[in-house]
């Protein structure tokens, strides 16, 4: 789960890396006295997307404005969210922007911690552009504490007061069982202090009841069902649902789903071993959504049955068209059962979501 920026901070903050003095407000009645911040201000919107700065989420400004701009920060959304929470911090005087983060590298498995002077603006681009700036050292994940010579090599020339922060970045990495923890900017300001002016913490989901965190979304009714159940379950915007047995497959789904210029209304990975009522449950939740129109269940009978999967299919009985392909187990004793019931199944994938493309029209 994505931290919010203030909660970030906060992170930050505990384990000793200095930030901007601010506040969070939901209205701009809790703007308050704001005679601490000085001549300007800064206000940011705290929505969960990249490059929130260039889409208008972060306004500098005089103070004595702080309530007009404030008011319309509240007014906007930003890719889509609305502003429904703003951050008030001091402007800082800054003179060069850093960027710093720690994250899981999966091609070695271990973190990473990465370190360029070319801050502030998007890593992807610097990525891209002059990836040689970029210095990167992986970290056995043993280790709780970055040694001295990765911090040194990382930090190369700039200043050695980012040294600490980096290394206590790695600190509240490990400590947080983060996926990732980045600063950018990580900020020198003109009198040489450090500071990180932005937060973005990602903590492993799996690790959201040992850190005692509150998931900062609610969940939509049939997310919550699809959790009551042990399904994984996702919401998009489109008119189809799907139905798989493990991730790989259900996203090959996807993708062929794309592929076919088609829309997934959501999707559903119902895992091994499914039983009968484990389908019907799963192919009703999909299908309480106003937005499907056709169900696609795709499944690879092992520990699975395809006869019970058909007999789940068939006790759900919702409206919506459903399209089947299943393949192993119990196959031919499946295809007979939804002959049966009017159902349509498939051999392949491709012809299988073919089929479905007359919702396009
Ligand atoms: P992002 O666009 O969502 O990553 O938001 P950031 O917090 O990184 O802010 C975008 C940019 O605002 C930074 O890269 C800075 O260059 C700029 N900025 C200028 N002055 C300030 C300041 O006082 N505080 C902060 N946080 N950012 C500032
Ligand atoms: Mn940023």
């Amino acid at each position: 789960m994505k931290l919010r920026e203030y909660e970030g901070k906060r992170v930050f903050a505990e384990a000793g890396i200095p930030v901007p003095m601010g506040r969070v407000i939901r209205s701009v009645e809790e703007l308050g006295d704001l005679s601490a911040f000085g001549e300007e201000v800064v206000l940011k919107a705290q929505v969960d997307v990249g490059g929130r700065g260039k889409a208008g989420g972060v306004i500098i400004c005089p103070t004595a404005e702080a309530p007009a701009r404030a008011a319309a920060l509240f007014g906007i959304t930003i890719k889509g969210l609305p502003v429904t929470e703003i951050l008030v911090e001091e402007r800082l005087p800054i003179a060069h922007e850093y960027y710093c983060a720690v994250l899981i590298d999966r091609s070695t498995r271990q973190p990473v911690v990465l370190f360029t002077e070319a801050g502030g603006v998007e890593i992807e681009e610097t990525a891209r552009t002059d990836p040689d700036r970029i210095r990167r050292i992986g970290i056995p994940p043993l280790m709780a504490e970055l040694p001295p010579f990765a911090v040194r090599d990382l930090v190369g020339r700039a200043p050695r007061a980012l040294g600490p922060v980096v290394a206590a970045l790695y600190r509240a990495f490990l400590v947080k069982d983060a996926l990732l923890a980045e600063i950018n900017p990580l900020v020198v300001l003109e009198d040489g202090r450090v500071l990180a002016a932005d937060a973005k913490v990602i903590v492993d989901d799996n690790a959201l009841a040992r850190q005692g965190i509150q998931r900062n979304r609610d969940l939509t009714e049939r997310e919550a069902e699809a959790e009551r159940h042990g399904f994984s379950y996702v919401e998009l915007d489109g008119e189809i649902g799907v139905v798989g047995n493990g991730a790989g497959l259900t996203m090959a789904t996807l993708d062929l789903i794309e592929h076919y210029g088609l829309r997934a209304a959501n999707f559903l990975d119902v895992g091994g071993g499914a039983d009968r009522e484990r389908v019907a449950h799963a192919v009703r939740l999909l299908a309480s959504s106003p937005e499907v129109r056709v169900i696609i269940v795709n499944l690879l009978g092992g520990i699975t049955r395809c006869d019970e999967v058909a007999l789940g299919i068939i006790e759900a009985g919702v409206a919506q068209r459903v399209i089947v392909r299943m393949a192993g187990t119990n196959e031919a004793e499946g295809r007979a059962l939804l002959m049966e019931h009017g159902y349509e199944m498939y051999d392949s994938m491709d012809t299988a979501v073919g089929a479905a493309t007359e919702v396009r029209t």
